[in-house]
């Protein structure tokens, strides 16, 4: 079970205290699509942080089975990253000098003999891009492959921050479609951070921010496909 309890992050500023969550309780499910849904500055990515073990709240509590994250010590913090968290973010941090496949690979420690770094870009359907370095590749591949480098760590936890601010409509359902089946066919728990409204529709789980405070959370029952015909 994943859960925050009045999560609450205060950053101070000179004389000033600035409030980037207040009091953020809501539970996260395994196996869904979660989405973050916020305007800018709403406090979308210190709550990602925080659930991703890169940043402690100031107050309250976040659960995750059944330990309290909030009060790990460093070691256990990256113990944490390490184990149960994958992350995406709209930048997709490849290394030039590496083709797809060694991308995957190398953070997933496999040896070259291990074949499991081929089976996460077949995935997301990059196996014809095998031996692409990102320079020969778009964005949306771009993303792909740092998709399957996330999930070669098979986590617990899928934090994307963002993971089409920089591309066109067409290839942010594609990446969308992706996360929606990673969640479903694993059991990770996806949790997506977006500005775009357009997307809600395909979330299992909805929370809204705005300054900082949720200010709603909707479950949708059977959350759209989206379409075959996006390629
Ligand atoms: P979003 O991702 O939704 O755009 P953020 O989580 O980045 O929002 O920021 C939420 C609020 O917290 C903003 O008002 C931002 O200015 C403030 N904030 C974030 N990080 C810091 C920091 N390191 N120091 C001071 N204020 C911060
Ligand atoms: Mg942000």
């Amino acid at each position: 079970m994943i859960k925050l309890e009045k999560i609450s992050k205060f950053y101070q500023v000179g004389d000033e205290q600035v409030t980037a969550l207040q009091d953020i309780s809501f539970p996260i499910e395994k196996g869904k699509l979660t989405i973050i849904l916020g305007p800018s500055g709403s406090g979308k990515s210190t709550l990602l942080n925080i659930l991703g073990g890169m940043d402690q709240s100031t107050a309250g509590k976040f659960l995750f089975e059944g330990e309290n994250v909030t009060q790990f010590d460093d070691h256990q913090l990256t113990d944490y990253r390490r184990k149960v968290v994958g992350f995406v973010s709209q930048f997709y941090n490849l290394v030039p000098s590496l083709t797809a496949l060694e991308n995957v690979a190398i953070a997933a420690r496999l040896t070259a003999n291990d074949h499991r770094a081929e089976e996460y870009l077949a995935k997301v359907g990059l196996k014809q891009r095998l031996n692409n370095f990102p320079s020969q590749m778009s964005g949306g591949e771009m993303q792909r492959v740092s998709i399957a480098r996330a999930l070669s760590k098979k986590p617990e936890m899928l934090l994307c921050d963002e993971p089409t601010g920089a591309l066109d409509t067409k290839t942010s359902l594609r990446i969308m479609k992706i996360l929606q089946e990673v969640a479903k066919t694993s059991k990770t728990a996806v949790i997506v951070v977006t500005h775009n409204p357009s997307f809600e529709r395909y979330g299992d789980c909805i929370v809204r921010l705005r300054d900082g405070r949720v200010e709603s959370i909707k479950r949708n029952p059977v959350p759209s496909e989206i379409g075959e015909d996006v390629k």
